[in-house]
């Protein structure tokens, strides 16, 4: 520690998640000087359903990172449940993967040593100085500050940053407000072999749960609910899910349970001075999408570039952009959680029109042209009128 206060650097990354250490990577690619620092010891575990989609795996390869053979396992497409109605799509391209958030952060975190960055665990970040940032208490001097520290982020609020846009109310419900988009969840992992090559989003009327393929004897469940009163521990969630229940009841525990928030936000601002969010920091969209690595991903790549060209007002506007299809999909997908007749119309439209469910999976993933996004959603509104 005491050396990377005797250094200067030109990035220093405030935690070391998938964003922070994505950033990283994306900086040092263009020949800066970077430092990580993160609060825990690595490899790092969080709450996370753990599937990233075949756009998150071509955006960590666009940062030069492959994911080792053996630590993940590959699915093919997503499969909802709902009140005895399924329907599945596969993928239009690529490959998905179900990965334990300890082997994804320990590939990220030893790929980023490897690259020649100074990485330094247990190090937690206490304050920012116009001339860097504060380690302990220490002055670490960088010409640039990176707030990767999560959904609470305190960067964000050392940087006056914390101001939101307030989704729609389709999002949010009549009155948009910060605490109507957050969400509880909890995961844990079952020692199971997976039942089927997709992952599978079961809906509720309470909550949602997801459950991913991680390795060929292991699957991970995330419980999601909307609010505090139905704040929802996985076993008494899964009361509402009796065909999911059957098949882990019994099922050995392969991790604790642990709980975490999920919300969907959209910053005014994403950067202040020299100081710069990325990742769940930045915003974020709801869990249910399955997106939040993907999208940290293509951040980290876009800043890596904005900060060699010391242009974060490109950053800014670019950061919009990424964000706006997630966050459609976001709500479109919470407005189906709410709705549960509307939800039954669409499983029978997805059950009777595989095409409908595959074009809404493909848009979802970022495949196709906006005519493809108009057109689908053309003819599945239509579908709905007519079931
Ligand atoms: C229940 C749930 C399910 C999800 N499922 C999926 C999914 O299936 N697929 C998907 O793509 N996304 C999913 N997501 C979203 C995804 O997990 C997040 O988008 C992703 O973790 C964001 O990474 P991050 O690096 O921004 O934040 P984090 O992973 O939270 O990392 C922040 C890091 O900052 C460190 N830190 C915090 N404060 C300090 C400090 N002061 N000093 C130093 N270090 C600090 C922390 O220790 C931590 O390591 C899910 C999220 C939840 C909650």
């Amino acid at each position: 520690m005491a050396s990377a206060a005797a250094n200067s650097w030109d990035v220093f990354v405030v935690g070391g998640g998938p964003a922070g250490l994505a950033t990283a990577i994306a900086a040092r690619r263009h020949g800066l000087k970077v430092v990580v620092a993160d609060g825990a010891v690595p490899p790092i575990d969080k709450p996370c359903g753990e599937g990233l989609m075949p756009d998150g795996v071509v955006a960590l390869h666009n940062l030069g990172i492959t994911i080792p053979e053996g630590i993940a396992y590959p699915f093919r497409g997503i499969r909802f449940l709902d009140n005895g109605a399924s329907a599945e799509a596969v993928f239009p391209r690529g490959t998905a993967y179900g990965i334990r958030r300890t082997h994804l952060h320990r590939a990220l975190w030893d790929h980023a040593a490897a690259c020649g960055i100074r990485m330094l665990s247990q190090a937690a970040v206490t304050g920012l100085h116009p001339e860097g940032a504060l380690l302990a208490g220490e002055l670490v001097r960088a010409r640039w500050v990176v707030g990767a520290d999560g959904t609470g982020s305190r960067v964000r609020h050392w940087a006056a940053l914390d101001q939101c846009e307030f989704d729609t109310p389709l999002d949010t419900g009549s009155h948009p407000n910060h605490e109507k988009s957050l969400r509880f969840a909890f995961r844990r992992h079952y020692r199971i072999a997976p039942w089927t090559r997709f992952m599978e989003l079961h809906w509720g009327l309470h909550s949602q749960v997801y459950v991913t393929p991680v390795s060929h004897h292991e699957v991970c469940v995330a419980l999601i609910s909307s609010t505090p009163k139905s704040r929802l521990r996985i076993e008494d969630g899964l009361a509402e899910f009796p065909e999911l229940w059957t098949r882990l009841e019994g099922a050995e525990h392969a991790s604790s349970e642990r709980g975490a928030i999920t919300i969907t936000r959209r910053l005014r601002r994403v950067y202040r001075g020299h100081t710069v969010l990325v990742g769940d920091a930045s915003g974020g969209v709801d869990a249910i999408t399955g997106e939040g690595l993907c999208l940290a991903f293509r951040q980290a790549a876009l800043l890596g570039d904005c900060l060699a060209s010391r242009d974060l007002a490109r950053y800014q506007w670019g950061h919009r952009r990424l964000s706006r299809r997630p966050a459609l999909m976001a709500r479109m997908m919470l407005f189906m959680g709410r709705h549960s007749q509307l939800r039954a119309r669409t499983m029978r439209v997805f059950q009777s029109s595989p095409r409908s469910f595959a074009g809404m999976l493909a848009m979802h993933v970022g495949e196709g042209s906006a005519r493809d996004y108009i057109s689908n959603g053309i003819a599945l509104g239509w579908e709905l009128l007519k079931a």
